[in-house]
């Protein structure tokens, strides 16, 4: 299949809905991270996704819709709690896990008796799901177990000859995927996947704020992940990936032991100045760092990188995503110095 790439004129957006309303899976930008899109609804098109990705069938797909007063064509129960919830953070990169209504094929939901339901921000996005007339069923563009994309080159690199289109909007202003919540009891929610809605917001709402053990570590064999994504081993580049936790000074003597021709470190950018060693930085903040995390985990391959050791994102705020990506990129391997 030839993988035609659009720009962001009116006319392609148009031309990405009309294939998506047509069964067709396109590329297309949000705010957090690109997306495979397809209209939820459509069982082939669905099944197309998980094919174009390789995607595990048990891993669940995010129902993206136009505005939040639609969850209850796709949601049932819905709490009083999401839509308050609703109110502050939607559109946005929240994706809420609620009960699911018939009318959501089991392909979507993985098999499960839920859905996440998110309404994206990016104004392409918005447009695509209006246009469409779709709710748009959309994970992560990348090939199972890579980074994630966060431009239309990347999603080129990962999808070329798998799908119909990639449109390009531009660089993802988040750089990781939504925040995901389930609901517990009246005022409390649990962080199944970290984002850019943090705990601290969302607290700003919730009484309680949980956040799931799968969070921040890697799970024990026979245990059930709640979100079925957080299992696998994931965002990971050719490059071995290893996450060092450390100060500054104790990770310069780390490298300068274990450094070689194909050892990279990443590393914050003020770090840079005499740092000796082949590097590439991901910035100061946590926002800055999941920005550029992805693309720098991409770039890392394309020069060659065999070993990377990462300087250790701070977990508070939108570190906590950085670094529940970081430690399923290194496959759980975190040393401490
Ligand atoms: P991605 O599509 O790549 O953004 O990944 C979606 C994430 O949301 C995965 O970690 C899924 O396991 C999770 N997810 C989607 N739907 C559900 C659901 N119904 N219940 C629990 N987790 C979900
Ligand atoms: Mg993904």
């Amino acid at each position: 299949m030839e993988t035609k790439l659009l720009g962001g004129s009116s006319a392609d957006v148009s031309a990405a809905a009309e294939l998506i309303k047509n069964g067709f899976v396109v590329g297309i930008p949000t705010e957090t991270v690109y997306g495979l899109g397809a209209d939820a609804l459509n069982e082939q098109a669905v099944t197309a996704v998980f094919a174009a990705k390789c995607r595990p069938a048990d891993n669940p797909l995010i129902v993206h819709i136009a505005d939040f007063s639609q969850a209850v064509n796709y949601a049932r129960d819905i709490p009083e709690l999401a839509y308050k919830l609703a109110e502050k953070f939607c559109p946005g990169p929240l994706t809420m896990i609620l009960p699911k209504k018939d009318i959501i094929p089991s392909v979507t939901s993985g098999g499960l008796d839920t859905v996440g339901i998110r309404v994206p921000s990016h104004e392409v996005m918005h447009r695509i799901i209006v246009e469409s007339g779709c709710p748009i069923a959309a994970p992560s563009a990348n090939l199972s177990g890579l980074p994630s994309p966060t431009c239309a080159i990347h999603v080129m690199d990962d999808m070329n000859g798998r799908i119909a289109a990639v449109l390009d909007g531009g660089s993802s202003e988040y750089g990781v995927e939504s925040t995901v919540i389930s609901f517990e009891g009246e005022d409390t929610v649990r962080i199944l996947r970290p984002g850019a809605v943090t705990r601290e917001m969302l607290l700003e709402v919730c009484r309680e704020v949980n956040i799931d053990p799968a969070v921040l570590k890697e799970l024990d064999a026979e245990a059930v992940a709640a979100s079925p994504g957080m299992k696998y081993v994931h965002y990971s580049p050719k490059a071995k990936v290893v996450v060092v936790e450390g100060n500054t000074a104790d990770f310069k003597k780390f490298v300068s032991q274990n450094s070689g021709e194909n050892v990279y470190s990443l590393i914050y950018g003020m770090e840079s100045d005499d740092f000796e060693y082949n590097y590439m930085t991901y910035g100061d903040t946590a926002e800055e760092q999941a920005h550029f995390l992805f693309q720098r985990l991409r770039e890392l391959d394309d020069a060659g990188a065999e070993i990377v050791y990462v300087r250790t994102p701070s977990k508070e705020g939108v570190g906590l995503a950085v670094y529940n990506r970081l430690i399923r990129a290194a496959g759980f391997e975190v040393i401490r110095v």
